[in-house]
This record gives C-alpha cells, structure tokens and sequence, in this order.
C-alpha cells in the first residue's frame, strides 16, 4: 500500500480561524473581526493506492472557488481566498500520478467544506462515502446559509451514508473498517464540523492519520488549541485529545490539510513526538 499526498492550490484564511481566539460564539465571531491573514496554506487531498482498490480522502478545491470572491456569503465572500489551476485539481493531480479517476473504487470526504469536496465532478464512478449527519448539515438552503457551497456538487452526487459503529479504534470511540484488510479506518473526530472523520491508515507498523480540519497543524493539535469555527469547545478539544492519545499508544504520522508540512511528514514517515501531558485549551 501506498499513501500519496496531492496538493490541490492554496488557501488563505483569517489567523482566527486557524487558532481559535477565546470561547463560545466569541471565537466563532472572531474569525470575522480579524484582519490578519495567514500565509498560503496549501489545500492536500489524499490518495490510498490499495491491494483492494484506491481509496482517495477528499478531492480538495476546485477552479470554481476561484469565484468565491463574488460569493453572497460573507464567510466564502471576505474571511477565505483560494488560488488553483484547472491542471492542480484532483483528476489531472491522479492522472499524473498514472491512476485514472475510474481506477477510484471508493471516496471518503472528511467533511464538506468546500476545499475538500471541490473535486467530486471526476468521481461519477467511484462510490462516495460521507458521513449522514455532514450530508444533512451542508445540503439544500441551509447548508448554504452555513457556508457549503452544495449548488456546486454534481447532479449525479447521491454519497452512501458513512455510519461508524460504536466500535473504538484506539482512543476514537466510533470507527468504520473501510478495507476487509482493516488497515484504512474511518473514525470520528468531530469538533471542526459536528461529523467530520478522520481516516487512519495503517500500514509496515505506522499509523497515518489523514486528519482532515481536525486542526490546521500539528503544533496546534499538540497544544490542544481548537480553531475559530469549530461549534463546540470540548468536542472539538476532546478530538485533539484522542489525536494525541493515539500518537502516545502507536507510532502515528499526523497529516491534517491544510499543514504546510504534511507532504514531507508523509514521504518521511514523521511521527509525533514530545507528547506530555495534554495541556487544557486557553
Ligand atoms: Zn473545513
């Protein structure tokens, strides 16, 4: 088995919304009121070339966000900004890397967010796992207003619903077996989204945890900092908590999104290290 990484552009948001700021609402609200910007953040989307068939984790931004400027929203419409090329989105990233979009037996979506399901429009084939509850927040009128884009997704898009069982795996109290092998794993880890997943791959003795927006990157997993959109403070800071077990109990390499080294973590075998104790959030 191999676990490719693949960039598909970058993106831009407010420094409150990677490290949220306070609690509660105000943290949420603070993501709005920062004029401060971060760096390029690079948007990874995650490809799992497997003895059962390929599995990709997120499809990353499409050119269509390119538009996001114009966008009613105000979040989509002022607090991000994306940059790609129509040859960085996920079909010509695969095809370069020889794997066809119809060599894609299965993907598996974090969350909706619009930089992670941008590329959805080259999976008419593959089946698409999602977790229920993120389908039934980001769809229709309401998930507009919550800042989807789900006027963007195929027609054809019909996700099978990703229900994880009161199994743990490790420290992760729900889980889905997404191989028979049992070496690709969904689990839950809800905090950035109310049903965001995360997928554990684990493969020669590591674990490779495709992390999605759990945080923006790992120093602020470690330091238990949640992020300035996440609903619920101690669901989200119970989520970094579980990261950080699972680094404690098995070689782990942690990959989240939009972490500028994610991409050389992966090809290094980088683990976690220097796991005291958790820290409470500030
Ligand atoms: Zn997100």
């Amino acid at each position: 088995m191999t676990v490719h990484a693949i960039q598909t552009g970058s993106v831009r948001i407010k420094t409150a919304q990677v490290q949220g700021q306070g609690h509660g609402l105000r943290r949420r609200l603070g993501v709005f009121a920062d004029p401060h910007w971060t760096e390029w953040l690079p948007t990874y989307a995650w490809v799992i070339d497997h003895p059962e068939g390929v599995i990709v984790v997120d499809t990353g931004q499409g050119a269509h966000l390119l538009d996001s400027g114009k966008s009613l929203h105000p979040y989509m419409r002022w607090e991000v900004s994306f940059r790609i090329e129509r040859d960085e989105e996920i079909g010509p990233r695969l095809g370069a890397l020889g794997i066809g979009p119809r060599d894609v037996k299965r993907v598996v979506l974090t969350h909706l967010h619009a930089d992670h399901d941008g590329g959805l429009a080259y999976f008419p084939r593959s089946e698409i796992l999602v977790s229920r509850g993120e389908v039934r927040t980001a769809r229709g009128w309401m998930g507009r207003l919550r800042g989807y884009l789900p006027q963007r997704w195929p027609s054809w898009f019909d996700p099978v619903p990703l229900d994880l069982a009161a199994e743990p795996f490790g420290p992760f109290a729900a889980s889905r077996r997404l191989t028979e092998a049992g070496d690709v794993v969904a689990v839950a880890t809800p905090g950035h989204t109310a049903h965001h997943v995360s997928v554990a791959v684990v493969d020669d003795g590591l674990t490779y945890l495709l992390a999605g927006d759990a945080s923006y990157n790992e120093r602020l997993m470690l330091a238990g900092r949640i992020d300035g959109v996440s609903a619920d403070d101690e669901v989200a800071g119970g989520t970094l908590s579980a990261i950080r077990q699972l680094a404690r109990d098995r070689p782990t390499v942690y990959l989240p999104t939009h972490d500028p080294e994610s991409a050389v973590r992966l090809t290094q075998h980088t683990l976690v290290k220097a796991i005291g104790v958790p820290p409470r959030n500030i």
